[in-house]
């Protein structure tokens, strides 16, 4: 398998590279220390087609697949992870769920918006009483045979790209029923931002990815029209299993751009910083580090591409997507270590991008699936069942 670019993601990862370079590096450390979401830089990202990446030309997308996808995410992370989360969540959590499982209607209404840019979706999963078993979600929705609506109740935790200005929708997980073994029956529905007892909380504070969008939502006697059901009543536990399996790949991309952002960043500080008369990085105890750093960011970026390029092939990609989200969380988080401890004093200060990547780097090891879930899913693909 040939894991090396074709001439059109090679133009296409040239062009973020430098997008990310230019326009984002130099602006995203003050939106980050003001704990702002940068529309600007959205907004740019938005005409530049990245959020359309994976959708169909008829829906204003640009045609391409989750590689596409995951070059784009690799080459922002490498600079910044709040502005690479927020197209990462954008496009997987908020218009995939739509793409996949979406109705001609619902496609026409929303993927045009969400594939520029000009409205965000969100992907409301997690409550506040559990992530990881997200089969017992508490969420209810209940159709109103009188007014054919959905009523939804329930409250869901760190949805991200939730409560932007621009945020558009949010499909929430929610129980529509019990099946004959009294198993909740889930479904996805899809919920306009600003529907009438929908709220949004001011976002949380975090440790890292401050410049993205991160809140709780809480739904009292929600109503939408019965036709906002996403997919087939009672599959959204099949939809989000789906979901997370691609968006996992997308995880990895953007965890091995910070891996390799930790490793741009040491080459350059090594080269600058002196230390008894000599660059630090003349020092082999530096270089030893660096080139594990460089190896781990590596093999990384073979791992994503690997389950990427199974994706994009039609064929079975679930271990080999847990296998990338497992291998290039644990390697950002380790870069991210070692990057800091490289840049000394230095790199215990905000203003060096390390100091972001350092603090950015552990939600890779809990997001969209904890390692320890990943562990599960590699043993379970492996035939290992408890
Ligand atoms: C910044 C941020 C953004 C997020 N964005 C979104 C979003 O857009 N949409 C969304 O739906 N969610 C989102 N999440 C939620 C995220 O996916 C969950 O936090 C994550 O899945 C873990 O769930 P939890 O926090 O409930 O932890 P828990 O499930 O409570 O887990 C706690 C610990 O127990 C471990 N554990 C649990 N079960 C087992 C087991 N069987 N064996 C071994 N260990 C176990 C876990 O690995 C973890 O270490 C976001 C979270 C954050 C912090």
């Amino acid at each position: 398998m040939d894991h090396r670019l074709s001439p059109e993601l090679e133009e296409l990862r040239r062009t973020v590279e430098e997008f990310a370079h230019d326009v984002v590096a130099p602006k995203i450390g003050d939106f980050y220390e003001r704990h702002e979401f940068p529309y600007e830089i959205v907004r740019e990202m938005g005409r530049m087609g990245l959020f359309g990446l994976p959708f169909p030309e008829e829906y204003g997308g640009m045609g391409g697949d989750y590689l596409a996808l995951g070059i784009a995410l690799e080459e922002l992370a490498r600079v910044d992870s709040s502005v690479a989360i927020t197209l990462e969540a954008g496009v997987s959590l908020g218009a995939m769920p739509l793409h996949l499982f979406g109705t001609d209607e619902q496609k026409r209404e929303w993927l045009p918006r969400l594939c520029a840019g000009e409205i965000l979706g969100a992907f409301g999963l997690t409550e506040p009483d559990g992530g990881s078993d997200a089969g017992a979600t508490r969420t209810t929705a209940r159709l109103d045979p009188d007014t054919n609506e959905w009523v939804i109740n329930g409250t869901k935790c760190f949805i991200t790209n939730s409560g932007t200005d621009i945020t558009g929708l949010v499909t929430v997980t929610a129980v529509t029923g019990r099946k004959p073994d009294g198993k909740p029956r889930i479904s996805s529905i899809i919920v306009p931002s600003g529907t009438p007892g929908f709220t949004v909380a001011a976002p949380y504070s975090k440790v890292g990815w401050n410049a993205s969008d991160t809140r709780e939502l809480s739904f009292a006697d929600v109503r939408v029209p019965a036709a906002n059901l996403l997919g087939e009543e009672g599959r959204g536990y099949a939809q989000f299993l789906r979901i997370l399996d691609e968006g996992r790949i997308a995880i990895a991309a953007l965890a091995t751009g910070l891996a390799q952002g930790c490793v741009d960043e040491s080459v350059k500080y090594a080269k600058e910083r002196h230390a008894f008369g000599r660059p630090i990085g003349a020092n082999q105890a530096i270089q030893f580090k660096i080139a594990d750093m460089e190896m781990k960011a590596h093999t990384a970026r073979l791992a994503w591409r690997d389950a990427a390029s199974r994706l994009v092939a039609g064929e079975p990609f679930k271990k080999e997507a847990a296998l990338a989200k497992l291998h290039s969380s644990t390697v950002a988080v380790d870069n991210a270590r070692d990057a800091t401890q490289i840049h000394g004093g230095y790199g215990f200060m905000n203003e060096y991008p390390v100091a972001r990547m350092w603090r950015d780097s552990k939600i890779l090891e809990i997001g969209e699936g904890t390692s320890e879930v990943q562990r599960m899913l590699i043993a379970r693909e492996l035939g290992l069942v408890g």
